[in-house]
């Protein structure tokens, strides 16, 4: 059975940016709803799905910081945005009728649940998708570091980010025609030849605990579930 999934539990990093579909800018429902579909094939066939959501389709620290706020409120408000395209995800879900918990490591009494590992595992196990918002809590992180962070303490068995091109390449396969795909690195491999794969932080996180990581082009229908089933889609990052 080719559908048989190789990953009993996921953790799918998506950017914020993937939301926004051919907008400049916010939230695209469109998009929304097709991610809905190829996540609720997931669940369909019992893999279980934590999500980090990143927030740049909103507000990027950095970005804000250049501009000339304050970084850290910059971040506060990067990381208020993740929330926002959390709650998004979690109505198109459920209007697919996946069941979806929205967890935040802010603090939001009354809108969403405030993190908390084992009550994240007991949804996970019970076939909820549960989606980790406003990043780690902490300024000067960034989502694909939530990700790492939160698949490694909920277990998952790989960390998947959806990206926009097929994987990992050795130049930005957008500007240059001659890029060549990497159907595998070492995290070192990442580390040393500096590839964008993830910010450092993340990077090291993953190494430290031996967490597969694996870039996928998200735009692709079908490419998510086609990785679960355990194709060669994308790059995979590991020991
Ligand atoms: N952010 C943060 N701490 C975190 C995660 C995110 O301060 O742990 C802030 C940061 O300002 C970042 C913004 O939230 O720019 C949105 O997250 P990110 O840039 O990772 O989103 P993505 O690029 O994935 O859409």
């Amino acid at each position: 059975n080719d559908r048989q999934p190789k990953y009993k539990r996921i953790l799918l990093k998506l950017s914020g940016e993937a939301l926004q579909g051919s907008n400049d800018f916010g939230i695209d429902p469109g998009v929304l709803d097709r991610m809905a579909l190829e996540i609720g094939q997931l669940v369909g066939i019992g893999v279980q799905v934590g999500i980090v959501i990143g927030g740049g389709n909103l507000f990027r620290g950095a970005e804000l910081s250049a501009a000339g706020l304050d970084r850290v409120t910059g971040d506060h408000m990067g990381m208020l945005a993740t929330v926002m395209n959390a709650l998004a995800m979690r109505d198109a879900l459920e209007r697919s009728n996946i069941n979806t918990r929205v967890m935040s490591s802010i603090p939001m009494s009354g809108v969403v649940e405030h993190y908390d590992h084992r009550r994240a595992m007991r949804h996970l196990s019970e076939g909820d998708v549960v989606i980790f918002s406003a990043g780690t809590g902490n300024p000067f992180f960034t989502t694909d570091s939530a990700a790492c962070l939160r698949g490694i303490e909920v277990d998952v068995d790989a960390v998947l980010k959806a990206t926009k091109v097929d994987g990992v390449y050795d130049k930005d396969p957008v500007k240059h025609s001659d890029a060549v795909k990497f159907e595998h690195l070492t995290y070192d491999e990442v580390l040393d030849r500096k590839l964008g794969v993830m910010d450092l932080t993340a990077i090291c996180l993953v190494r430290d605990q031996n967490m597969p990581l694996r870039v996928f082009n998200m735009n692709k229908p079908g490419a998510l579930l086609s990785v679960v089933v355990g194709s060669n889609e994308g790059t995979l990052v590991s020991g």
